[in-house]
């Protein structure tokens, strides 16, 4: 069982379960990027990603993302991300649209697939992967609508699901699952502690498509190696 994102680095998130056999470590900012090479460092199971999310763009500079491009050229990372929108916690949204947009292109360049934060900034997120017709990626802990997960997906992106999702009440991102291809489909903890939530969202998966547990984990495994090409 593959999580596609977890911030192991972050004190408050503990192991994963012994059932997880691979891990996508993504970064935060340039104050992590060393932390999440350094954790994978000598373990084949664990990948890092490097990127700046958009709730940490204030910090950074213009230069920054040339030590970034660097760091990728010299580390290959398996994706570029976190990066992204967030319109709710960030107020300065062209900062934000402009680091986004410096990363899809860093991450076209270097043939990554992205891993995207969005909240209630789908639509811009889309308008902007859509001008990189090589862009690819993952939609970590996706809270978009039905619309713009079709839109995304006929784009060839996929989707995060993670601790919202596993809530019996969380009616729309169940729709969504129901309405996504099960290749479309990852799961993830994101920054949260309880390592068995992985097994959690892989059977509300399940339950919503009406097959196994295991077929789940299965293709989730299947669909993390494909996007960011482990082997
Ligand atoms: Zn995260």
């Amino acid at each position: 069982m593959i999580n596609s994102h977890i911030h192991l680095d972050f004190d408050s998130v503990k192991s994963p379960s012994k059932t997880t056999t691979g891990i996508i470590v993504p970064s935060t900012g340039k104050d992590n990027w060393d932390n999440v090479i350094s954790y994978c460092t000598n373990d084949n199971n664990c990948h890092f990603a490097l990127g700046i999310h958009p709730w940490f763009v204030d910090n950074h500079q213009m230069l920054d993302l040339y030590s970034l491009e660097v760091l990728i050229e010299d580390e290959k990372p398996v994706a570029v991300g976190t990066c992204g929108l967030d319109y709710i916690k960030v107020k300065d949204r062209n900062k934000q649209r402009y680091f986004f947009d410096e990363q899809v292109e860093l991450a076209t360049r270097f043939d990554l697939p992205l891993i995207i934060h969005s909240v209630k900034a789908t639509e811009d997120v889309s308008v902007l992967l859509k001008s990189y017709s090589k862009s690819r990626g993952m939609i970590h802990a996706y809270s978009g609508t039905l619309q713009e997960a079709e839109i995304l997906m006929k784009m060839g992106f996929i989707f995060g699901f993670s601790h919202n999702f596993s809530n019996p009440h969380a009616y729309k991102l169940h729709d969504i699952v129901k309405f996504l291809p099960l290749d479309s489909i990852l799961i993830e903890t994101d920054d949260h502690n309880n390592s068995d939530e992985l097994i959690e969202v892989a059977e509300r998966v399940a339950k919503i498509k009406k097959i196994s547990v295991e077929q789940v984990i299965e293709k989730c495994e299947e669909n993390t190696c494909k996007l960011f090409n482990l082997t």
